[in-house]
């Protein structure tokens, strides 16, 4: 099973921010979509930075509510792990295993096509178990 096929199941909206952007428009977007992160793009749809509520809250706990007010760039990360469309999901969950983060956006063709959470890879690994266990279940039934 491969990164592909879990965003085949997802929409196809890439939901973004600008380096321009502040904290409190990221944490609005980021409640308005029901999600934890969001890639940063320029004005020609490159990713320059990857920012998640991990990152707005860290912010608060160190200066308090007035760094809503601060832009996107002075907090988001630059360096972005991202993952391909035919990269296997265990790859990916032993990706944002070891680096201790939870979301990679997916990158074809230097274009980003997407982004999977490791909500979404852990759905789609039950998934698989419960589907490999119903046909063992069936085997061992009908012998
Ligand atoms: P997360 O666990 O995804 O909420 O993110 C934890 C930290 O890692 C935050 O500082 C994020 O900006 C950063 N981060 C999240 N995803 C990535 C990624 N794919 N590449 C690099 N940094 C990331």
């Amino acid at each position: 099973m491969t990164v592909a096929s879990i965003l085949k199941g997802k929409s196809d909206r890439l939901i973004s921010v600008t380096e321009a952007d502040s904290l409190a428009d990221v944490a609005r977007v980021l409640t308005k979509e029901n999600i934890g992160a969001l890639p940063v793009l320029d004005a020609g749809g490159d990713m320059v930075g990857i920012i998640s509520e991990r990152d707005v809250v860290r912010q608060i706990a160190k200066s308090g509510g007035e760094v809503l007010s601060h832009a996107v760039r002075d907090v988001m990360t630059r360096n972005v792990v991202c993952c391909g469309p035919d990269d296997s999901i265990e790859s990916t969950m032993a990706m944002m295993t070891a680096r201790r983060f939870r979301h990679l956006p997916v990158r074809s063709q230097g274009r980003i096509v997407g982004m999977i959470s490791i909500g979404d890879v852990v759905k789609r690994r039950v998934e698989d178990a419960e589907r490999e266990a119903e046909s063992l279940r069936e085997y061992i039934v009908r012998g």
